[in-house]
C-alpha cells in the first residue's frame, strides 16, 4: 500500500523524524561479523568547534561513502568523535575566567582542569548535535574523545615506547614561542605573512679600535643575546677579522668573529650578528662554533634580566629604546625600509619569537622512512594523486616534532623529574619516590603533549589500541580517510608513521582529499571578512539534504569548491522536483502492490527508462568506486530531472489517465523506477529519499539498509534508447519551432515529418500519440514533400519538420511583433557602431571593455538576420 505525500516538502521536519528514527534503532551501530568490513575514522573537530563549510563538506562526504558501503553489504563503520583541541580550548575556559576576574594560576592546575572537564560537559557536545543535523550516519555508541581514557593510555603507552626506543628525547631548542598563548607551537602552526619593517645597520666596534663592523637586522632588541659575528670564510672583505673580537654595544661584551658558510655575503653587509637563542639559524651556527646561548626574552616577550637596563620592557618598547640609544652613540648607521616575511601563530595571529627551551622532540628520521616506503610501494594510495608529492616532500625534509606544550590541558608528559639527584624517570603509573635515590622530593613535567599526538593514534586508540580488540583486529587498517588538503602535514603524515610503527600496517588505505569550501567570489571563508557561511543556517532554512547535494555536486576531489547560493536554491529545488514527481506517482500508485514487471507488455518509453535506470546505475556505482562523488550526483541529477521527470513521467500520463491502455505496466514501471532511484540518490539526500521509500510497497524497515541497487540484464536496451532519442529529438524541435513564433503552449495544430525510412516512419507513427502529448502537435508523417506555404522548417534525427503557422498563430500579429523587435536591434546596433567610431572611447575604453561591445555588436548583427528572415518568410507567404 502506498500512502500519498503532503503537497509542499518540508525537511525541517523530516529530517529530524528520520534521523531520530535512524539512531534509536541502531541502524548506525556495528559489531565484527563475518561480513567484509569498510571503515572510515572521522577526522575529531575540535570539542569547542562549531560546524563550519569544512566540516559539513567533509562529513558529507564522508556519509555519503558510509551509507553507499553500508547498502552494498558491507560491515559499514564510521567511528566518531571529537578532538580535546589544547590551545583552543584552554583559551575558551581562559577567556571566561577573564570575565569573573580571574587567571588559570588563581585557581590551580587541579581547580583549572575541572573546569575544563565541566565546560567540556556543557558546550562539547555541540558540535556533535550539529553533525546528526546533517544526516552523519556515525556509529555514536563508539563516540571516542583524544582525551578520554582509552585514547590515554594510548598516548603514554605510545610516549613510553618510543622514549624506550630512542626516538623521544629532551633537549634546548629554538622553537616557535607564542608569547599570546604562551606556548610552543610547531613550524607548520606558523604562518609567514609579508609585512613591512626595517633593516638596522648597526656599527659593532673592533676591540682592538681599529674600525667597526657592521651588521645588519630586523630585530636589533635581539642583539643583547648575540654571541658571535659570523662571515663567510670567502669573503674577502672580512678576511682579516675572523677570529679577533668585536665589542657588543650597550653591553660592551667582546664577542668573536667567525667564519660560517650560512651566511650569504650578498644579504646586508655580508656580517651578520649571531644569537643562538632567538633565531633556529644562529641556533644551528651557535651549535657548530660552540657558541653560549643567551636567552634575552622571558614567556610574555618581556626582556628579562640578562637584558641589563632594558629588562622589564616589551620586545617592541626595547626595539625603539635599542635604536634611540644606538643612535645616540652614533652606532646607527642606517635604517632601510623592507618587506619580509614574518612568522605569526596561526591561532592568535601574534608575531612568533623564536626562542630557546627545553622540550620533548620525537626523533621523525626512523619514523619518517616506513611512511615514505608506504606512498612510494603503493600501500597508501593519495586521491588524487598529486598529493603524493606534497606528502612526500614534507617527509623527505622533516626536522624533529617538538612534542611538548606549556599547557595544562592535555595529556600530561609521563615523565617525573628527581628534585635531589636530577634523575629522569619516565613512567607509566605516578611516581612517588625516586628510583635512584629514593627520594619523595620528585615532580612530574608540567607540559602537556601536542594535540596532534593524540590525534596521529586515531586510527588504533579508538579501536582499542594498546588491547588487541576484535575491533582493532577486524577494522584495522580502515579503509579510506577523508580530510582537507590543509592537514596532509598536521595529521595524515603523522597517523601514517605511527600506524606503521605500532600496528606494522597502514592506518587506512586510501586518503579521499578534498579542498576548501570558498566564497562566492573565491575568498577563504574567515571571521574577520565576516564571508562565512554557517551551515547550521542553511540546513535550518533549506535543509540538510539540499546542503549536502550542493557541496557534493560542486566538487572534484582535491579541489577548492565555491559556496554559491544560487546552487544552493537549485539543490532545493532539485529535492522539490523529486517531491513532485514521487507525489505524482504514488497518486496514482494507490491501491497498487507490485507484481512484477511483464517485458511482453512494455512501450518504447518503458523499455527505455529501464535502460537508462541500468546505465545510470552502473555509473553511479562506478563513479563512487573511484570517489567522483560530484559526478555521480550529477548523474543521478539530469536523470531524475531531465529523463525521469520530465519525459517518462509525462509520457505515462496518457496511459494512467485511460486515454491508452497499459496503465497498470506504466504503474509498475514508475514503481520500479522511482525506487531504485530513491535507493541510488540515498547517500546523497538520505532524508528525503527515506520520507517517500518508506511510503512506497517497500521491504525492510529503512532505505539505509536496503540492497544497492544492481544493473538487470533483461533491462539493456540499446535500440529501445536510440529509438526514444530520435522520437526526443523530433519532439524538442518541434517545441522549439514552436516557441520561436510564440505558439500558445496549449494551441495544438499539425506538424509535417518528413522521412522516408521506413524505420522511422513506423517510430513515429506508433508514438504519435506521444508527439501530440508532449508537443501539442498532430503528426502528419510523408515520404516526400515540398517546403509548404508559411511554415517553419527544420531537422532532427534525418526528419525534415514543417510547422504549418496559419492555425497556430495570428501572422499579421506575429509580423508586427517581428518589426518591433527588429526595430530596436536596428537601433541597437545604431547606437553601438557611434560609441565604437568614437576614438573618445577607443582612447579611454579598457580594451576588455571595447571588446565586449564589439561582441555585443556581432551579437546584433546575428539577431538581425534572423529577425529579416522570419519577417521575409511571413510575408512571402501572405
Ligand atoms: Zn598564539
Ligand atoms: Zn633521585
Amino acid at each position: 500500500m502506498t500512502v500519498t505525500l503532503p503537497s509542499v516538502y518540508s525537511p525541517q521536519e523530516v529530517e529530524r523524524k528520520w534521523y531520530k528514527y535512524w539512531e534509536e534503532n541502531g541502524f548506525f551501530h556495528t559489531e565484527p561479523d563475518e561480513r567484509e568490513p569498510f571503515c572510515i575514522v572521522m577526522p575529531p573537530p575540535n570539542v569547542t568547534g562549531q560546524l563550519h563549510m569544512g566540516h559539513a563538506l567533509d562529513n558529507t562526504m564522508q556519509d555519503i561513502l558510509t551509507r553507499y558501503k553500508r547498502m552494498q553489504g558491507f560491515n559499514t563503520l564510521w567511528l566518531p568523535g571529537t578532538d580535546h583541541a589544547g590551545i583552543a580550548t584552554q583559551a575558551k575556559v581562559e577567556e571566561e575566567l577573564r570575565k569573573e576576574g580571574l587567571t588559570k594560576d588563581d585557581l590551580g592546575r587541579e581547580k583549572f582542569l575541572e573546569r575544563v572537564w565541566a565546560w567540556k560537559e556543557n558546550y562539547g557536545n555541540r558540535i556533535t548535535e550539529q553533525l546528526r543535523t546533517l544526516g552523519a550516519s556515525c556509529d555514536w555508541k563508539r563516540e571516542r574523545f583524544t582525551l578520554d581514557e582509552g585514547c590515554s593510555e594510548a598516548v603514554k603507552e605510545v610516549f613510553l615506547r618510543l622514549y624506550e626506543k630512542g626516538l623521544i628525547y629532551r633537549d634546548y631548542y629554538i622553537t616557535n614561542w607564542c608569547p599570546h598563548c604562551k606556548t610552543t607551537i610547531s613550524d607548520i602552526e606558523v604562518e609567514h605573512l609579508e609585512r613591512e619593517g626595517k633593516l638596522y645597520y648597526i656599527n659593532y666596534p673592533l676591540e682592538d679600535g681599529s674600525g667597526y663592523l657592521t651588521v645588519a637586522t630586523t630585530r636589533p632588541e635581539t642583539m643583547l643575546g648575540d654571541t658571535a659575528v659570523a662571515v663567510h670564510p670567502e669573503d674577502e672583505r672580512y678576511r682579516e677579522l675572523i677570529g679577533k673580537n668585536v665589542i657588543l654595544p650597550l653591553v660592551n661584551r667582546p664577542i668573536p668573529v667567525i667564519a660560517d658558510e650560512y651566511v650569504d655575503k650578498e644579504f646586508g653587509t655580508g656580517a651578520v650578528k649571531i644569537t643562538p637563542a632567538h633565531d633556529p639559524n644562529d641556533f644551528e651556527v651557535g651549535l657548530r662554533h660552540k657558541l653560549p646561548q643567551v636567552v634575552v626574552l622571558d614567556d610574555n616577550a618581556v626582556m628579562n634580566e640578562n637584558a641589563g637596563k632594558y629588562r622589564g620592557l616589551d620586545r617592541y618598547e626595547a626595539r625603539k629604546k635599542i635604536v634611540e640609544d644606538l643612535k645616540d652613540l652614533g652606532l646607527l648607521v642606517k635604517e632601510e625600509e623592507i618587506t619580509h616575511s614574518v612568522g605569526h601563530c596561526y591561532r592568535c595571529d601574534t608575531v612568533i619569537e623564536p626562542r630557546l627551551s627545553k622540550q620533548w622532540f620525537v626523533k621523525m628520521k626512523p619514523l619518517a622512512e616506513p611512511a615514505i616506503e608506504a606512498a612510494l610501494t603503493g600501500k597508501v594510495k593519495f586521491v588524487p594523486e598529486r598529493f603524493t608529492k606534497i606528502y612526500l616532500n614534507w617527509l623527505y625534509n622533516i626536522r624533529d616534532w617538538c612534542i611538548s606544550r606549556q599547557l595544562w590541558w592535555g595529556h600530561r608528559i609521563p615523565v617525573w623529574y628527581c628534585d635531589e639527584c636530577g634523575e629522569v624517570i619516565p613512567s607509566r603509573e605516578e611516581v612517588k619516590s625516586c628510583p635512584k635515590c629514593q627520594s619523595t622530593k620528585v615532580h612530574q613535567d608540567p607540559d602537556v603533549l601536542d594535540t596532534w599526538f593524540s590525534s596521529a593514534l586515531w586510527p588504533f586508540s579508538t579501536l582499542g589500541w594498546p588491547q588487541n580488540t576484535e575491533e582493532l583486529k577486524y577494522y584495522y587498517p580502515t579503509s579510506v580517510l577523508v580530510t582537507g588538503r590543509d592537514i596532509i602535514f598536521f595529521w595524515v603524515a603523522r597517523m601514517l608513521f605511527m600506524g606503521l610503527e605500532f600496528m606494522k600496517e597502514v592506518p587506512f588505505k586510501e586518503v579521499l582529499i578534498h579542498g576548501l569550501v570558498l566564497d562566492a567570489q573565491g575568498r577563504k571563508m574567515s571571521k574577520s571578512l565576516g564571508n562565512g557561511v554557517d551551515p547550521v543556517e542553511v540546513i535550518a532554512s533549506h535543509g540538510a539534504d539540499s546542503l549536502r547535494f550542493m557541496l557534493v555536486t560542486g566538487n572534484t576531489p582535491g579541489n577548492d569548491l565555491r559556496f554559491h547560493f544560487e546552487r544552493l536554491d537549485g539543490a532545493r529545488n532539485f529535492a522539490n522536483k523529486l517531491w513532485n514527481a514521487s507525489r505524482f506517482v504514488l497518486m496514482n500508485l494507490e491501491g497498487f502492490t507490485p507484481q512484477g514487471i511483464k517485458q511482453e507488455e512494455l512501450t518504447l518509453a518503458d523499455r527505455w527508462i529501464l535502460a537508462r535506470l541500468n546505465a545510470v546505475i552502473d555509473r553511479v556505482t562506478a563513479f563512487l568506486d573511484e570517489y567522483e562523488l560530484g559526478e555521480a550526483a550529477r548523474e543521478l541529477y539530469e536523470f531524475i530531472w531531465d529523463e525521469f521527470c520530465d519525459w517518462y513521467v509525462e509520457l505515462t500520463k496518457p496511459r494512467l489517465y485511460g486515454k491508452m491502455p497499459g496503465g497498470d505496466t506504466a504503474r509498475e514501471v514508475l514503481y520500479a523506477v522511482l525506487k531504485t532511484t530513491l535507493e541510488l540518490l540515498h547517500p546523497f539526500m538520505p532524508f528525503i529519499t527515506e520520507e517517500i521509500w518508506q511510503r512506497l510497497p517497500h521491504e525492510g524497515k529503512t532505505i539505509m539498509l536496503a540492497p544497492w541497487p544492481k544493473g538487470r540484464a533483461d533491462y539493456e536496451n540499446p535500440e529501445a534508447v536510440k529509438q526514444m532519442s530520435s522520437l526526443m529529438e523530433v519532439i524538442r524541435e518541434i517545441r522549439r519551432l514552436r516557441a520561436e513564433v510564440n505558439v500558445p503552449p496549449a494551441k495544438r495544430g499539425e506538424v509535417i515529418l518528413v522521412t522516408a525510412d521506413e524505420q522511422l516512419t513506423r517510430l513515429l507513427n506508433e508514438n504519435a500519440w506521444a508527439i501530440a502529448a508532449l508537443a501539442q502537435s498532430e503528426p502528419r508523417v510523408v515520404p516526400k514533400m515540398e517546403v509548404p506555404q508559411g511554415a517553419l522548417t527544420g531537422v532532427a534525427a534525418g526528419v525534415t519538420i514543417y510547422l504549418p503557422l496559419k492555425d497556430l498563430i495570428d501572422l499579421e500579429k506575429e509580423k508586427e511583433r517581428l518589426n518591433k523587435e527588429l526595430k530596436k536591434v536596428l537601433a541597437e546596433i545604431e547606437r553601438l557602431n557611434q560609441k565604437l567610431n568614437n576614438p573618445g572611447f577607443l582612447a579611454k575604453a579598457p580594451a576588455e571593455v571595447v571588446n565586449k561591445e564589439r561582441e555585443k555588436l556581432t551579437g546584433f548583427y546575428r539577431e538581425k538576420e534572423v529577425l529579416e528572415q522570419r519577417i521575409g518568410m511571413l510575408s512571402h507567404e501572405l
